[in-house]
């Protein structure tokens, strides 16, 4: 067997390729050991996926589909309190949205602002679509390639036919070389509705609960007003 990004043999290889990124929530869709061989599965990792991951609209999407890692953990967001005049750092549990500053030294003038105005203005930045750039194009292709040989899995002499096609180089080498400055056209569409909005209209109510709990265990830390 041979690797369908580097065509180098790859039967010893003993990674497993997740074709969406385990950090996306996908546990299912993935390469059986070998046909992306394990040097090729840690270089997309690195500077394919965690690009991506880390990315504005990667971040963001991960906190507001509240998919978490593989430390079982969702990636917080910063937003900006109006009122304090403070960026502060917001989370997700079971029980709803949390905030805490981002910094101590704005601590004091956070809590004191929640504690003390009966109502107050939390702006988070929402990611909307992927931007169609450089990171998201070189993504999309690792994708496409997975997908296509994850469709032949039942198909005699499919690893000859991926890895030979020259028609497939092209891609496969922007994948796996990499072409900064050029962005392989991609087709970006919302399917779904923006999943925070909803969420934020549901847990209206609940933020004010959430953000007393923030308030006690700043408190309890010895490190609130
Ligand atoms: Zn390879």
């Amino acid at each position: 067997m041979r690797c369908i990004f580097c065509k180098a043999p790859s039967s010893g290889s003993s990674s497993r390729e997740h074709i969406i990124p385990e950090s996306l929530g996908n546990k299912s869709h993935v390469l059986p050991r070998g046909w992306v061989c394990d040097r090729c599965n840690n270089y997309l990792a690195r500077k394919v996926e965690d690009p991506f991951l880390n990315s504005f609209y990667g971040r963001h999407a991960r906190f507001e589909m509240g998919i978490p890692n593989k430390e079982n953990r969702v990636p917080p967001i910063t937003g900006l309190h109006a009122q304090s005049k403070s960026a502060v750092k917001v989370w997700t549990e079971e029980s709803g949205l949390h905030i805490g500053p981002t910094r101590k030294e704005d601590g004091d003038r956070l809590f004191r602002s929640l504690l003390t105005q009966k109502s107050g203005t939390l702006y988070l930045p929402i990611s909307d679509l992927p931007p169609p750039d450089y990171v998201t194009a070189r993504f999309i292709g690792k994708v496409a390639m997975e997908i296509m040989a994850h469709r032949c899995l039942d198909v005699e002499g499919w690893n000859q036919e991926i890895v030979d096609k020259p028609q497939l180089d092209e891609l496969r080498n922007y994948v796996r070389l990499g072409r900064p400055g050029f962005v392989w056209p991609v087709h970006i569409r919302r399917i779904y509705p923006n999943p925070l909005s909803i969420a934020l209209r549901r847990t209206q109510a609940r933020l004010s609960i959430a953000l007393s709990r923030a308030v006690r265990v700043q408190s309890t830390d010895g490190t609130g007003p």
